[in-house]
């Protein structure tokens, strides 16, 4: 017998899981005492297009879980135990006095997320420097953008994720894709490259797999993981070499080429084909398609980013924008692709170590100044900058940091060397995690703190253009469950911070972060609200009557004297070469049906049906030579750890290269594998390159 609806709610909201941030409703309807639930996207998103994946399909899964965490949990005896808000509150706030009184305030360490809203992140940055006046905070980003983030302020003297609107892509005539696959991580944007496509535009993609997203390739250069500024480097000789350098750009509005162009010379693309395996032939044509065309796009992401040379790579690419004048136009610039969901917001006002909200240094004096008197404390009482996440797991084994405060992270699955993240976080006095349920890193902490969802949250989050999106939260957290800025606001009251943190809103906190922000270069003064309810508006947008910036660059770059830098060429780590007892080359990444570590996406049964398992991609004539199966299991090490995974045959990767998903946990934990080798200028760990071995688990 057909059940009657008797009610149906909608919620409106925007997926949480990637960059784009898909607006969507999800449709709450209720059979007698059933409930089910889909989700529609917005048809007049104008960034989506009216389009969303199957991650946004079933996000919502995740919020209904059944292992979702609805109270404080203290561990007592090795069990967690449910308790309430003022004890929780009050239990926290007593370890905090007495570790600091005892290691001093820097023995605290806060460790935020890329997921957080900007209201949240740019809360925690301020709760670390004046709740708890430690400098140690920084934050899962510096995985994500931390190597595209210095590149651009190198170069541009800005960071945003792309200078131009999703909107210009089709009207461009070559595309670079360099170490990013959009199709299988943000794929609602696919259309805009396609369409481009259509439209004539030559699309070359650049990764060691032919990925989802090679399929649009007219060129793909399955490049050597670890040589992708190499590459780079090659495609700008050819540049030079065909007569496509753009001299009026260049003087007009660069400097430094004079010192790259010598150095051109001191390679030959002979020498660019034997590091990269490119063959020559597909580096003449790729730099001859970029060169030529009138209007071009260059995009990174984290497969050309996450290296040990990172920000050296971007810049290698960014070289090539410089040198044909393809920036500053409606169908031509740069983008890095952000991956996680706030990965833009979350690093503009004051997550990570080095810095104050609106990307001020927190090494400045007139920054330091400015943020101290806003913050009204005394400028001698702003801590200086800490390190870098990795960093902050070394500052743990070394009992430097004592305590932890960890809100929206994984870190001991997320952290390279992640055997060794595990424990230094069982080495602490004193470990708290904020998370909606209990992950492989809350299943160490003293203390758990129920958090909300992305559909209780109201808030704001910047996306991959750098357009500020409003998030609504129309359903009201679980009973003791309680949004991460409230659970901010609640600890610094009871560490004694009397001022500052009265919020009763999420937007109360966002007017805060629109004053700090305000004459910054990511200023979002002009952006409320009320602005955000009719409107998506890019930053800068220093008024209310601004309509926001969303092309960079057209007229001068963000340096004092509006001028790009060209970047010296493309330099190899140390100790390039695989050694012989690792011969592979092991590279990570998404699949996907699920995001980041997996703590939400495993918990979404659709999606975890589609990838219940971490596979490790190889070719079959690799496997062959280990004697592995399709299918088998199999021994995946490193110098640094090892895991037992699936072994996948596919003929689309290279013969030298294995590919494996981080999204899992445990003995699952691809991060065991992957050494601590951090690019010295913006501490982005290698994540792309680890040398590795491999047998079959069974005796051959
Ligand atoms: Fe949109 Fe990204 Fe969510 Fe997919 S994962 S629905 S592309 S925001």
């Amino acid at each position: 017998k057909q059940l009657e609806k008797s009610q149906e709610t909608l919620l409106p909201t925007q997926c949480p899981y990637c960059s784009v941030q898909c607006s969507m409703t999800l449709i709450e309807e209720a059979f007698m005492t059933t409930k089910q639930y889909k989700a529609k996207p917005n048809k007049e998103d104008t960034t989506s297009g009216g389009r969303m994946c199957i991650k946004g399909a079933n996000a919502h899964q995740h919020v209904y879980h059944k292992e979702r965490i609805t109270s404080p949990l203290l561990k007592i005896d090795g069990e967690f135990v449910p308790i309430s808000w003022e004890l929780a509150i009050e239990y926290i706030t007593e370890r905090f006095h007495s570790i600091q009184t005892h290691d001093g305030n820097d023995a605290i360490g806060v460790y935020g997320g890329g997921s957080l809203t900007n209201e949240e992140a740019y809360l925690l940055g301020k709760f670390a420097r004046v709740a708890l006046k430690t400098k140690h905070i920084d934050y899962n980003g510096r995985f994500c953008m931390s190597a595209a983030a210095a590149a651009s302020n190198a170069v541009f003297g800005l960071d945003r994720g792309l200078t131009n609107s999703l909107s210009d892509i089709p009207h461009t005539n070559v595309i670079i894709l360099a170490g990013t696959n959009i199709a299988d991580c943000q794929p609602t944007i696919v259309p805009y490259f396609r369409q481009a496509k259509k439209n004539g535009a030559y699309i070359i993609v650049i990764d060691p797999r032919e990925t989802a997203t090679a399929k649009l390739a007219d060129l793909h250069l399955k490049v050597r993981p670890g040589t992708d500024s190499v590459l780079a480097n090659g495609l700008l000789k050819v540049i030079k070499q065909e007569g496509y350098i753009d001299d009026t750009f260049i003087k007009s509005r660069t400097k430094g080429f004079e010192n790259l162009n010598t150095h051109l010379d001191s390679f030959t693309l002979d020498d660019v084909s034997s590091i990269t395996g490119v063959p020559i032939k597909d580096i003449i044509k790729a730099g001859r398609q970029y060169g030529i065309a009138k209007d071009g796009f260059i995009f990174t992401a984290r497969g050309v980013e996450q290296h040990a040379n990172g920000s050296d790579t971007v810049k290698q690419f960014i070289n090539l924008v410089l040198a044909t004048g393809k920036i500053g136009r409606h169908a031509s610039g740069f983008g890095s692709i952000t991956g996680q969901g706030n990965g833009q917001g979350g690093r503009e006002h004051g997550q990570k170590a080095d810095q104050l909200p609106g990307y001020r240094s927190i090494e400045n004096d007139l920054d330091r100044k400015l943020i101290a008197s806003f913050w009204n404390i005394d400028e001698k009482d702003l801590p200086r900058k800490g390190v870098s996440a990795y960093e902050m797991i070394e500052k743990m084994m070394d009992e430097d940091i004592t305590a932890l405060f960890i809100m929206g992270s994984n870190p001991i699955v997320s952290n390279p060397n992640a055997i060794l993240a595990k424990k230094a976080l069982q080495k602490l006095k004193f470990l708290v995690v904020v998370d909606m349920f209990i992950s492989e890193t809350a299943e160490l902490a003293d203390l758990i703190l129920p958090s909300s969802s992305y559909l209780e949250d109201e808030g704001t989050m910047t996306n991959l253009e750098g357009k500020v999106t409003l998030r609504q939260g129309e359903r009201p957290p679980p009973k003791d469950v309680k949004h991460d800025w409230e659970i901010l606001c609640l600890l610094a009251k009871a560490l004694n911070k009397e001022n500052g943190f009265e919020f009763t809103s999420a937007k109360q906190i966002f007017d805060e972060l629109r004053l700090a922000s305000r004459g910054s270069k990511a200023d979002y003064f002009g952006i409320s609200y009320e602005r955000l309810s009719h409107e998506a508006l890019a930053w800068p947008c220093p008024h209310q009557d601004h309509s926001g910036t969303p092309r960079l660059f057209e007229t001068r770059f963000a340096h004092s004297d509006g001028k790009a830098i060209f970047s010296p060429l493309g330099r190899i780590p140390d100790g390039y070469g695989a050694p012989p007892e690792y011969p592979l080359l092991l590279t990570t990444g998404r699949v996907m049906a699920h995001y980041l570590t997996g703590v939400q996406t495993r918990r979404s049964p659709d999606l975890l049906k589609k990838s219940p398992e971490p596979l490790v991609e190889m070719h079959p004539e690799t496997a062959a030579r280990y004697h592995i199966q399709h299918d088998e299991l199999i021994h995946l090490y490193s110098i640094q750890g090892s895991v037992v995974m699936r072994a996948c045959l596919t003929n689309k990767i290279r013969k030298d290269t294995l590919f494996a998903p981080f999204h899992w946990g445990g003995s699952q934990a691809i991060n065991r594998l992957v050494a601590p080798f951090l690019d010295p200028v913006c501490h982005m760990p290698a994540f792309k390159l680890t040398y590795a071995g491999m047998k079959p688990i069974t005796e051959k």
